[in-house]
Formats: C-alpha cells, structure tokens, sequence
C-alpha cells in the first residue's frame, strides 16, 4: 500500500519557501518487528474429572490447556481477558448442559467466534444436529479417541489461527502496521460505551503531521512513507497503558483513545508525543515550522454520556481542537475547552 497522495484536510498546509539548496533524502532505517507464534490455547469443559485428565493428558504437549468442571465455571473463565482458541465441550453435565453453554457462549460478542467441539456419549443425528445448530463446529462422540481427538483439534486451531489472522489483517493499516480507519470505527463506539458506563473520562487525541503534503512532494512518496511508518512507531512506543489504541486516521493523521484518562493526563501524553515524534530527527527542509517532521494534536477529553456515541462527539471535538493547533501556528497540543 503506498501513500500515494496527500489527504491533508488542513488546506493552507501549503510547502513553505524552499532553501537555496534542498538537502539529500535522509536515510531512514526500516525496523521489522518480529511475528511472535504463541501456543493455541483449549478449554476443555467437562463434569467427569477423568475425562478431562485424559483430554488434558494428550494435548498438553502441544497446546495450553486449561479445564472447568462445569458451565458456570467455564462461562466465568470465558470472561477473563486470555480468551482459548477452542472449546471442547460436554454436553450432558448437571446444572448447565453443554448446550446451554454452547448457545450462551455463542450469543456473547467476546466469545462467540470461539470454536466448540462437543464432546459426548450421545451420538444421534439429533443430537448432533442439535449441536451444529447451536453453533458448534464438530462433534467428537465418547468413548474418546486420543488420535481423532488429536486430529480435530488439530484441523480447527488451524482454521481458527486463520480467521483470527484475516481478522487481523482487515484492522491492519497496510503501511504503519498498527491499527486502521475500520479498527478505529469498532473502537470508538466501544470505548465511549465503556467510559459512560463506567462514569470516567475517555480522551481523544487527532493528530497531524505538520506540512507532510511538501515533506511528500519534496522527498518523494518512499521518504514518506518512512516518515508516516516511524511517526506511527513512536506513537505507538509512547502509549504505555495497556488499553490505550492508537490507528491511522488516513493520510498523514493518526487519531489516539486513551481510556479513562482526564485532560491533564491526555495533554501530558500529547506533549511526550510530540517531543518523541520531533526526536526522531527526520529532516524537513521544507516546513516552516522546524528544521524536522512535527505533528500537532487536538485532545478532547472528558466524561461521555450514552446518547453521543454515533457519531461519536468526541472524535469531532479534538479534531475542532486540532485545526486551531494548524491555524495557531502547528507543533503544538490544544485541547478543547469546556463548552466549545
Ligand atoms: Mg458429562
């Protein structure tokens, strides 16, 4: 994907005088970051303690396991962060069947695109329709097989790992590699969700690399490239809590949510962006403004109500906040005020 075009929507973000005699391309280094490979995790659901310590016994080669010896335990280890890639399921167990845990399981946005195989003595057409029905993906029937089980599991860790990577990939912005437009659109919504229910500010953070249309013009599209892939860097390296997000707006804007964050704490994090960002030392002969890349940043950060998540109000504030830090003279924070 290249950034063949600038999308400034800033319109006086018109190249400044250029010098007498324009410096060589600056060479910027290319990292790569490594693709980390983690072990699939299996939840293996079942009320029979021996089942599972047979189950357990043969996957724990290869995958992480972990157990619950009811549907009410498996549902409240389903609302821990470290979601499995798979479910083997029990169908017939006291309390909550397997069924039961199936359809809840599925009804839920956090897990229901979790795989579940059912697991059980019951192997009628019906039962296995039934069980299809609800969502699951395969069936396994009791006595268990070690190498079918080994062979199943094995087949939709694979198509998970899959779907999960597609999924990935479609919230990927193919040239910064962090998060995209489509991503930010999901998060958004959520995040203003989570901060009115919760009663807390939610912040919001536009930003803009200063005068990139000429740094692109002048250096050429694979130098801005560069610029728009360290840029995204930084500001990923800046944000330090494990909930902020940080996506590429489009263009040479990057837009920043950071939870539960008040406007001293988002004006404090725009500052350290903005100086990580001019740290970075790339060379911009043709800004008015510095003798290297900067970026200016709007902040909206406040507490949210339900009605004003779509569209999401905040969004349209800090960007508000960021043309007056453009029109104000750029590399530099402005956050909104109150009532404006
Ligand atoms: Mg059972």
């Amino acid at each position: 994907m290249k950034n063949t075009k600038s999308s400034s929507r800033f319109a006086d973000d018109a190249p400044a005088d250029p010098p007498a005699d324009p410096p060589a391309d600056p060479p910027l280094p290319a990292p790569t970051a490594p693709i980390q490979r983690q072990r699939a995790r299996i939840l293996i659901v079942d009320d029979t303690p021996v089942n599972i310590q047979i189950l357990a016994q043969a996957l724990t080669k290869e995958y992480d396991i972990a157990v619950a010896t009811g549907g009410a335990a498996a549902l409240e280890l389903l609302r821990q962060p470290d979601k499995p890639d798979l479910i083997l399921l029990d169908i017939m167990m006291p309390e909550m069947d397997g069924h039961e845990v199936c359809r809840r399981i599925k009804k839920d946005p956090a897990t229901w695109d979790i795989p579940i195989i059912f697991l059980t003595a019951k192997g009628t057409v019906e039962d296995q329709q039934t069980g299809f029905n609800l969502g699951a993906v395969d069936y396994i029937t009791k006595p268990i097989e070690i190498p079918v089980v080994l062979a199943r599991v094995s087949v939709h860790i694979r198509l998970k790992r899959k779907s999960d990577q597609l999924e990935k990939l479609a919230m990927l912005d193919g040239l910064t590699d962090i998060a995209n437009r489509r991503a930010l659109d999901e998060m958004l919504p959520r995040e203003c969700l989570r901060a009115a229910r919760d009663g807390v500010p939610l912040a919001v953070l536009m930003i803009d690399i200063d005068h990139f249309k000429s740094f692109n013009d002048h250096y050429g599209h694979g130098v801005g490239d560069e610029c728009l892939r360290r840029v995204a860097q930084s500001i990923e390296a800046v944000l330090q809590r494990p909930g902020d997000f940080v996506a590429r707006y489009g263009g040479e804007e990057f837009c920043v949510i950071l939870p539960n964050c008040d406007s001293a704490g988002a004006l404090q994090v725009a500052e350290n962006l903005r100086s990580a960002v001019a740290a970075l030392d790339i060379p911009h002969a043709y800004s008015n403004v510095a003798r290297q890349v900067t970026i200016s940043i709007g902040i909206s950060a406040r507490q949210v109500t339900g009605q004003e998540i779509c569209p999401p109000v905040i969004q349209q504030e800090a960007d508000a906040a960021l043309y007056r830090a453009k029109s104000e003279g750029r590399n530099r924070v402005v956050v909104r005020e109150e009532g404006a």
